[in-house]
This record gives C-alpha cells, sequence and structure tokens, in this order.
C-alpha cells in the first residue's frame, strides 16, 4: 500500500480509480485498510485487481511520513519535527495520560503563525504557510503509530500546534472529517477539539459545519485590555464577541466549549483576574481549562514571561469553582524538551 493515499478524499480516490481505468467500489476499501494500518506500507495481502497495486506504487509518497526529529521528556511527551515535501517543518506532539494507557495528540494547522501572539514560540518565526488536509492527516498517523510503538493508544487529538486552526479553516475541516469518520481514521467527532485564539467568523463557520467535535477558545486573559498586549488578535475581536461566537456554537453543537487560559505570572494569574474570569464567563456552562506556560525566552515584545507558580495555580481554580464552574488545571508537559508550540523548530533552525 503506497503512504500516498493520505492525500485523497474518499471522492478523490474515487475519481483517480476511473481515471485508471478501476471500479471506483475499491476507493472505500483502500482507505479503510491505509488508516487501519496507521498510514505504514504495509498491507500486500489486499486483494487488488491486476495492476492497480503497481498504479498506487508508482504514486509519490505522502509528506511528513516520518519524523525528522523525535524528542521524548521524562515525563513521556514526545515531540516530533516532521518534515514536509517542500522542506519545511512542523510540530506534533504526543501527551500521555498519567497512569493510563491512552495519549493525546496535538496537530499544527499552519507552518509558523501569523498570530504573533506574544508568550509563543512559534509566533517568533512569522508565516511561511498554510499546511494541507493531507498533512494534518500525515501528522495524525505519525502520533497514532507513536503511540502504538510505546504500547498506547491516541485517543484524542487538538489543534493546537503551529498555527491558527481558523485561518486555515477549508483544509482543518477536511483533516477533520479524515481523522474522525468511521471511512478513515475513524478517531470519532467528539475525540477531535478545534483550538482558536477567537477568530469570530472561524467559530461561526465551525457552528455551521453540524460536526460534532469539540471547540477550545484560547481566552488568556478577563479583560480586553490584558488580552490586547498578549494577543494582537485581541485588538481585531472583542471578548464578548468571542464568548458571544462559542455561546452560539455551543448552543448549535450542545457540546460545552472549552476555554483555555494560560498563567503567566504576574501577568494574568492573580485571584483578582480569577474573579474577572468568573464573572465575564458568568453562568455559561463552558469549561476553563489553566495551562502552565513552557518558558520561550524573550517575547516578540521583549518580555520574559514566567510560568505561574503551583500554589497560585491553584489558588486561580479555587476561585473559579467556588464560583460554579468547571476548571483544571494542567500542569506543564515535556519541559525538557521544548514542548510548547513552535520552541523544537525554533531550536532546531537557530541551529541550522
Ligand atoms: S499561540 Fe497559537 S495562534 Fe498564537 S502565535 Fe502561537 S501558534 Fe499562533
Amino acid at each position: 500500500m503506497n503512504a500516498a493515499l493520505g492525500q485523497y478524499s474518499l471522492v478523490e480516490l474515487e475519481q483517480a480509480l476511473a481515471s485508471w481505468g478501476f471500479k471506483t467500489s475499491h476507493a472505500s476499501r483502500l482507505l479503510r485498510a491505509y488508516y487501519a494500518a496507521d498510514g505504514a506500507l504495509v498491507d500486500d495481502d489486499l486483494e487488488l485487481p491486476h495492476g492497480l497495486r503497481e498504479k498506487l506504487q508508482q504514486l509519490p509518497c505522502s509528506p511528513a511520513s516520518s519524523p525528522a526529529r523525535r524528542e521524548v521528556s521524562a515525563d513521556g511527551t514526545t515531540k516530533l519535527l516532521l518534515r514536509l515535501g517542500d522542506g519545511r517543518t512542523v510540530e506534533s506532539v504526543m501527551m500521555p495520560d498519567y497512569g493510563g494507557q491512552r495519549v493525546a495528540g496535538c496537530i499544527s494547522s499552519q507552518v509558523g503563525c501569523a498570530m504573533g501572539c506574544d508568550f509563543c514560540a512559534t509566533a517568533k518565526s512569522g508565516f511561511e504557510r498554510n499546511l494541507t488536509a493531507a498533512e494534518m492527516v500525515a501528522q495524525f498517523l505519525a502520533l497514532r503509530r507513536e503511540a502504538r510503538a510505546v504500547g498506547r493508544r491516541l485517543q484524542t487529538v487538538v489543534f493546537m500546534g503551529m498555527g491558527e486552526p481558523l485561518l486555515n479553516v477549508e483544509q482543518v475541516l477536511e483533516a477533520v472529517r479524515r481523522i474522525a469518520d468511521n471511512r478513515y481514521g475513524g478517531l470519532g467527532w467528539r475525540q477531535v477539539t478545534v483550538s482558536t485564539v477567537g477568530i469570530v467568523p472561524g467559530i461561526d463557520a465551525l457552528a455551521a459545519t453540524g460536526l460534532a467535535f469539540h471547540l477550545a477558545v484560547s481566552l488568556h486573559a478577563p479583560d480586553d485590555a490584558t488580552r490586547a498586549k498578549l494577543l494582537p488578535t485581541g485588538r481585531r475581536f472583542a471578548i464578548q464577541d468571542i464568548l458571544a461566537a462559542a455561546d452560539r456554537f455551543q448552543a448549535r453543537r450542545g457540546r460545552p466549549v472549552t476555554i483555555q487560559y494560560c498563567l503567566l505570572r504576574g501577568v494574568n494569574d492573580s485571584t483578582g483576574h480569577a474573579r474577572a474570569l468568573a464573572a465575564l464567563l458568568g453562568t455559561r456552562r463552558m469549561h476553563v481549562n489553566l495551562l502552565s506556560y513552557n518558558p520561550t525566552g524573550t517575547s516578540l515584545r521583549g518580555v520574559e514571561y514566567q510560568p505561574t507558580p503551583v500554589e497560585d495555580a491553584e489558588a486561580f481554580v479555587a476561585v473559579l469553582r467556588e464560583r460554579g464552574l468547571v476548571a483544571h488545571f494542567r500542569r506543564s508537559r515535556g519541559p525538557d524538551i521544548d514542548a510548547a508550540c513552535g520552541q523544537l523548530r525554533h531550536r532546531e533552525a537557530a541551529n541550522a
């Protein structure tokens, strides 16, 4: 089986088969076998009409089919640097579920990023290009192989690596379909989360799809002034407009939106900020996911952000919970391997 199959949707493969003179009915069987093998070059046993196997073997291989670099943290977090067909690189991360047999995967949607979030390593390298659905699917399959190699199962996937997914929304949605749908990767819709820094039209576009994946919105501040210093997009979309779009998504999809909030020492992590965040969310049935910051050196604006001490993060969580919100604090993953978005790629480029 040729790894190039990851580049085809079912319809595209049916069209290709027809153009090569084969029955289109082979398409779904080929894709099922391809995804069941996690995109590996296997399955010589699959019965195919004469000449089709040779035809498939002549196709150019899928991009990013094997990691250019792989780093494993002491806590099991594994970062993959995948080289694309044009020589550029993207990062994907596998995060183990402590004590369990499952892992979560983090997928990039762009090479670099144009959003310029001040605490983010990816922002420093600027934007290069959007990824194709096939390049995102290749990350998913690489993570699934990685999980299988350590005896675990890739349980969930979040589009929260390099890039802003909603600035590449069509390709991201096609990748979500191929990852979640039973005719392809079969991970399940509820196992996929698309994350955004708050692109309002993009959130509405996701809601309009009718697909049952999750949405995560990165807020990182309870007021527009603080947010605008951290996220340039905060100057384009006000928090109330972002939350209104999240409300519309939640109303249409019927599942809680996750609010991501990266705690930065002395910037957005006081109990006053927690009270302001609780007041902002009010009675909304949203989950708050507090993230620990992985230091990335001097920021674009010349700031050296620091992580919030654990006891202060726990005090922040307590304030939210006292006010009836569902809130969790996620400790930093893989700090010894630069697991924050964009760090490994940035270091690799600096050493080149
Ligand atoms: S945090 Fe996400 S959206 Fe912001 S610059 Fe980094 S990759 Fe882009």
